[in-house]
C-alpha cells in the first residue's frame, strides 16, 4: 500500500494524482492526467492510496513513531511495527532536546536534527520552535555555514532540487520531477557567497534548506509549500573541484550572457510552473549578480533578496526601536557604513526611504545623511566614475578620505554600522573617536538647549550622548568588534548590537545586553504576509512596514534592558504582526490578490500559522 494521505493533508494533490510528465511509452506530455488529456495523448492511471503499515512510519509527513495510539496502530496496520509503549509529542520531545544536547559538536547536532526532519517533520518543528533559542544557530548560521563547507561528506539524501547547466532548456521538466506542486515559498542559491565563506557551488544547499526550515518554524508556512533549490552554474573553488566528494558540477563558473540566460530560464519556469503568487527569495547570491536579478525580476515576479532587503528591513527596525531610546527621529542622525555592498547599500537605502517617508524630504536629501566606506576609503563624488552602478547614489561632496578612522572624524556619525565582513576593523581608537564625537555633540546640544524649549532640548540631549554602534559582519569572528569591547571602549555609553550573537557584558557593575540584528526577525514574517495576501510583487514600503512592525514589539521592558530587538522567544506573535502589517500594505497598494482583505489581519496570520501538533488520524 502506497503512499499520500490526500484527505489528512487537506486536499493539496501530490505527484502521485496529477502528474503531468510521466507518460506510458517514454513521451512527456504535459497534460495533468486523464481529464485533460485530449484522445491522441498518452496518460498514466494514477490511483490514490492510503499509507499504512510500514511505509506509514517510513513518511516523515505523517509518521508518529511511538506517539501513535493504540487506535490508530490497529486502524493502520502497525500493530508489532513498534514496541508496546505509547509516547506523547512532548515527551518525544523531551527525549530528543536530551539526546542532541548531549552532542558536543555543533555539526553533530545539525545532523541529527536533519535525520529527525527525514524521519518525523512534525516532531523537528515542534523542537524547533519550542527551543527556538537554542537550536537557531544550529539549523542556521553559525553551523549551516560549516554544514555547507562540509555538505559532500554529510549528504545523504537530497534535501532540495537541483538545478544544474547539465538541465539547460529543461529546466520546467526539472520543476516537475518535485514532488509538491502547491508551492508558496522558494528559496533559491547559486552558492556563489555562503554567509561570509566564499564560493561553496553546489553544497551551498544548506542555506535554503535551513532559511526554508525557519519559514515554517518563525513564519509558520507549510512545509509542503517550500521548496529549496540550488542553481549550478560551477565554481570558481578550486579546493572543491579538486575535492573527491564534491556533489556539484566539476567546472568554473559560467558568467554573462549564460549565466543570464540560465537564470532567466530558471525565472520563467519558475512563473509557469507556480503562477504568479510564488514568492521567490534569493539568498547568497555574489553581489554583482545579487543586485542585477533583483531590479531584472522585482517588476516581473514576486522577488526578495534577504541579504539585500531583509538585512535592511530588520536593521531599520532597531534603528526605529533605538530612537524610543535616545529620543529625536532618524533625521536627527548622521550614518557612517564601514562596507558598501549588499547589506550596506541595501539598509542605507531603506534608511533613506523611512527618513524621507518620515519629513517628507526628497531621497536625493535624506541620502546625504547617509556616507558609506568601502575597501578602497570613502565614497565621495571623485571616485563616482570607478564606481559601481548600487554605490553610485551615496558618492557625495567630499574630499577623499581613505581609512575608517579619518571617516568617522570627517563625517562624525552617530551610529556606526559594520558590513564588511573583514573582522576587527572597529578598533579602540574608532569606537573612542565615536564615544567622543557623541559627547562633544552633548555639550554642543546643552548649549544650544538655552536657547530651545526644555523639552525639545531634553530630546536632543537625550539623541547624541550614546553612540550606536552595530557590527553586522558574521560569523562571530569577522564581527567588527565585540559587545565587551564596544561597552568597555565607549565606557559602557554605545547601545550595540550584532550580527552574530553575543553573550550579555559586565562592565563597571552593570550588565549590558548586547541586541542581534538577526535577519530570521523579519523574513518569516514578510513572506506569509505576501502569502496570505496573495500579493504578486514585493514594493519597497512593505519593507518599512515589517521594519516598523518589528520595532512596535519591543516594550518598554526590553528598553530598560538596553534591547533594541524583542526576544527571539516570542517570534511567532512577532512573524504574525509583522505579516500583518505587510499584507496590509498589499492591499493599501492594490498588490493583494487575496479579496475580500480579512477584517482582523494579525488574528488572520496567526490562523494561517502552520503548527507541528500532531493530528488525529482516522
Ligand atoms: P558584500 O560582499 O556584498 O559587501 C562587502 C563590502 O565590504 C564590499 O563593498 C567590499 O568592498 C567592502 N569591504 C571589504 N573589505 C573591506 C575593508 N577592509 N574595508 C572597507 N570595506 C571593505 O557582502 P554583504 O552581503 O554586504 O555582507 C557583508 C557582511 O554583512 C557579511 O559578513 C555578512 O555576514 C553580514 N551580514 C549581516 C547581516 C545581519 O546581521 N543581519 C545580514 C546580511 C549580511
Amino acid at each position: 500500500m502506497e503512499t499520500t494521505l490526500k484527505g489528512v493533508r487537506g486536499g493539496a494533490p501530490s505527484v502521485l494524482d496529477m502528474d503531468p510528465k510521466f507518460t506510458v511509452g517514454g513521451g512527456v506530455e504535459d497534460v495533468y492526467g486523464e481529464d485533460r488529456a485530449t484522445e491522441g495523448q498518452l496518460v498514466t492511471p494514477w490511483t490514490i492510496s492510503v499509507a499504512s503499515g510500514y511505509s506509514l512510519l517510513r513518511n516523515p509527513r505523517f509518521n508518529k513513531g511511538l506517539a501513535f495510539d493504540e487506535k490508530e496502530r490497529e486502524a493502520h496496520y502497525l500493530s508489532g511495527l513498534l514496541p508496546p509503549t505509547v509516547l506523547t509529542q512532548q515527551l518525544q520531545e523531551k527525549k530528543l532536546m536530551h539526546n542532541i544536547r548531549q552532542y558536543q559538536v555543533p555539526l553533530q547536532k545539525y545532523m541529527a536534527l536533519m535525520e529527525l526532519e527525514e524521519r518525523n517533520e512534525r516532531l523537528f518543528y515542534k523542537l524547533l520552535i519550542d527551543n527556538v533559542e537554542e537550536l537557531l544557530p544550529v539549523v542556521y548560521t553559525p553551523t549551516v555555514g560549516e554544514a555547507c563547507q562540509k555538505y559532500g561528506s554529510i549528504f545523504r539524501r537530497p534535501q532540495g532540487l537541483y538545478v544544474s547547466l547539465k538541465e539547460k532548456g529543461k529546466i520546467l521538466e526539472v520543476l516537475k520531477n518535485w514532488p509538491e506542486r502547491s508551492i508558496q515559498v522558494i528559496v533559491v542559491t547559486d552558492g556563489e557567497r555562503i554567509l561570509g565563506l566564499g564560493d561553496l557551488g553546489c553544497q551551498g544547499m544548506g542555506i535554503p534548506v535551513g532559511k526554508l526550515a525557519l519559514y515554517t518554524a518563525l513564519g509558520g508556512v507549510r512545509p509542503s509549500a517550500c521548496l529549496p533549490i540550488t542553481i549550478d552554474v560551477g565554481t570558481n573553488n578550486e579546493r572543491l573541484l579538486n575535492e573527491e566528494f564534491y556533489i556539484g558540477l566539476r567546472q568554473k563558473r559560467a558568467t554573462g550572457k549564460e549565466y543570464a540566460d540560465f537564470l532567466h530560464e530558471f525565472m520563467t519556469a519558475v512563473k509557469q510552473n507556480y503562477g504568479e503568487k510564488v514568492l521567490v527569495q534569493f539568498e547568497d547570491f555574489a553581489n554583482h549578480n545579487a543586485f542585477e536579478l533583483l531590479a531584472r525580476y522585482g517588476t516581473t515576479h514576486l522577488v526578495f533578496n534577504d541579504d539585500i532587503q531583509g538585512t535592511a528591513s530588520v536593521v531599520l527596525a532597531g534603528l526605529i526601536a533605538a530612537q524610543k531610546l535616545l529620543g529625536g527621529s532618524l533625521a536627527d542622525h548622521k550614518f557612517l557604513f564601514l562596507g558598501a555592498g549588499e547589506a550596506g547599500t541595501g539598509i542605507a537605502e531603506l534608511i533613506a526611504h523611512e527618513m524621507s517617508k518620515q519629513t517628507n524630504a526628497p531621497l536625493e536629501e535624506a541620502r546625504k545623511k547617509i556616507w558609506l566606506v568601502d575597501s578602497k576609503g570613502l565614497i565621495v563624488s571623485s571616485r563616482k566614475d570607478s564606481l559601481q552602478q548600487f554605490k553610485q547614489p551615496w558618492a557625495h561632496e567630499h574630499e577623499p578620505v581613505k581609512d575608517l578612522l579619518s571617516a568617522v572624524e570627517a563625517v562624525k556619525p552617530t551610529v556606526l554600522i559594520g558590513t564588511s565582513g573583514v573582522g576587527r576593523t572597529f578598533t579602540k581608537e574608532v569606537i573612542e573617536a565615536m564615544a567622543s564625537i557623541n559627547e562633544v555633540s552633548l555639550s554642543l546640544s546643552l548649549s544650544l538647549s538655552l536657547s530651545l524649549a526644555c523639552s525639545q532640548s531634553d530630546v536632543r540631549l537625550n539623541g547624541l550622548q550614546k553612540p550606536l554602534i552595530l557590527a553586522l559582519s558574521n560569523p562571530t569572528s569577522q564581527s567588527e568588534c565585540t559587545a565587551e569591547e564596544a561597552y568597555t571602549w565607549s565606557q559602557g555609553r554605545a547601545i550595540y548590537a550584532s550580527g552574530s550573537p553575543f553573550d550579555p557584558v559586565e562592565y563597571n557593575g552593570k550588565v549590558y545586553m548586547p541586541g542581534q540584528a538577526n535577519n530570521a526577525y523579519i523574513f518569516p514574517g514578510f513572506g506569509l504576509g505576501l502569502i496570505i495576501s496573495g500579493a504578486i510583487r514585493v514594493h519597497d514600503s512593505m519593507l518599512l512596514a515589517a521594519s516598523e512592525a518589528l520595532a512596535h514589539q519591543v516594550t518598554q521592558e526590553h528598553f530598560n534592558k538596553g534591547l533594541i530587538y524583542p526576544p527571539f522567544s516570542n517570534i511567532r506573535t512577532i512573524s504574525a504582526h509583522i505579516a500583518a502589517n505587510v499584507a496590509a500594505k498589499a492591499y493599501e497598494l492594490g498588490l493583494a490578490s487575496r479579496l475580500p482583505q480579512p477584517a482582523n489581519l494579525v488574528k488572520y496570520a496567526e490562523s494561517c500559522m502552520y503548527t507541528p501538533n500532531y493530528r488525529t488520524y482516522r
